[in-house]
């Protein structure tokens, strides 16, 4: 008897093991970075899928028939909120999924909660261009930034699945950390050429100058997402020069020839960076997108003759390793509540 009760027991477990181990959370994300925080925060417990793969321009993309398939069947999206994607609404109606409509705990705004900068005072103005409306949606460019999305995104994992919550809370605490980190790494990295004057291409680059310390000088594009005409290139170049500046950094999805005959009227250099996660290959984490950014941005700036300052000890001294576990100095708000690591207290 107590064989038969072991052999029943045994097939109980084996029958039931798998299906409990293949019942992952499906998500889906617009922009690769989301990818890379769920599947750190998920883990074992989550399959991702981005709809970006990495060099696109954010703000206009095409989502396929088959994406909406996969958002019917996801049990989070998760998404920039404001305007900046203007194609997320048409893929929201195809893909007919009330889990994921606004409201419902699989609508996931990573905006929620991030300190927006260009909020505009006044009325919205779309004259100004169809994107960026209600401030600057390119905030995931900023190690401190992850570190707040990371805590949206656990507490979008716990809510859908409590069972795990243990785990999401655990992984979340080591992401921020890890984001820490690299938030120290690159400024230190960088400091040599700290406030660097730069000309970007679109105004991509409002977060990421606080993680590196550039000066964002101007922009090639007048307005957002608007093809300069001959005049404002010119002025850009005319302003290029007045201001020094020799760094000019163009998107990966910006028109490269226009940008590096702008740097070339005005002697400065080109380089095109990634404003996403995989946006070139060798960067399908936050810390090589970050690691790749600062690396050529030193290359494009020696390249262009611009002379390193001395640096103090204290700033040449980078944090430990990424991906060094260490407790959170203050136990870093990743246990759902409404705390904003990094951002609020300046994490470093
Ligand atoms: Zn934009």
């Amino acid at each position: 008897m107590r064989t038969l009760t072991r052999l029943i027991a045994a097939l109980v477990a084996a029958s039931f093991a798998p299906a409990v181990a293949s019942a992952k959370l499906n998500i889906v994300t617009t922009a690769t970075d989301y990818a890379d925080i769920a599947r750190r925060v998920g883990g074992d417990h989550v399959d991702v899928y981005s709809i970006m793969k990495g060099p696109e321009n954010i703000h206009n993309v095409m989502a396929k028939p088959t994406e909406m398939v996969r958002l019917n069947a996801a049990d989070l999206f998760v998404h920039s909120g404001l305007d900046t994607e203007p194609w997320r609404d048409n893929l929201l109606k195809g893909a007919r999924n009330p889990r994921v409509m606004f409201g419902k705990p699989g609508y996931v705004d990573m905006s929620d909660g991030v300190p927006l900068k260009e909020v505009p005072t006044g009325k919205i103005d779309r004259s100004m261009g169809d994107v960026h409306a209600y401030g600057n949606p390119h905030y995931t460019l900023n190690p401190q930034i992850a570190q707040r999305m990371a805590v949206t995104m656990t507490r979008a994992l716990v809510a859908t699945d409590p069972a795990n919550a243990a785990d999401y809370k655990a992984n979340a605490k080591r992401f921020v950390v890890e984001m820490g980190d690299l938030s120290r790494e690159v400024k230190a990295a960088f400091a040599p050429y700290a406030g660097l004057k730069v000309v970007t291409f679109h105004r991509a680059w409002e977060y990421f100058a606080d993680a590196v310390d550039l000066t964002l000088v101007g922009t090639i594009e007048p307005q957002v997402s608007i093809t300069p005409s001959p005049a404002q290139v010119r002025q850009t170049i005319d302003l290029m020069r007045r201001e020094g500046v020799k760094v000019v950094i163009c998107e990966t999805y910006d028109d490269d020839k226009l940008a590096r005959y702008v740097a070339d009227q005005a002697g400065a250099k080109m380089v095109v960076l990634p404003d996403h996660v995989n946006g070139v290959p060798g960067t399908d984490t936050y810390q090589q997108l970050f690691r790749y950014n600062v690396a050529k941005l030193i290359e494009t700036a020696r390249a262009a003759g611009v002379q390193p300052k001395p640096v103090t000890a204290e700033a040449a001294t980078p944090g430990p390793p990424a991906g060094e576990v260490r407790p959170p100095a203050n136990g870093a708000g990743t246990s759902g509540g409404g705390s904003t690591p990094g951002n609020s207290s300046g994490g470093n």
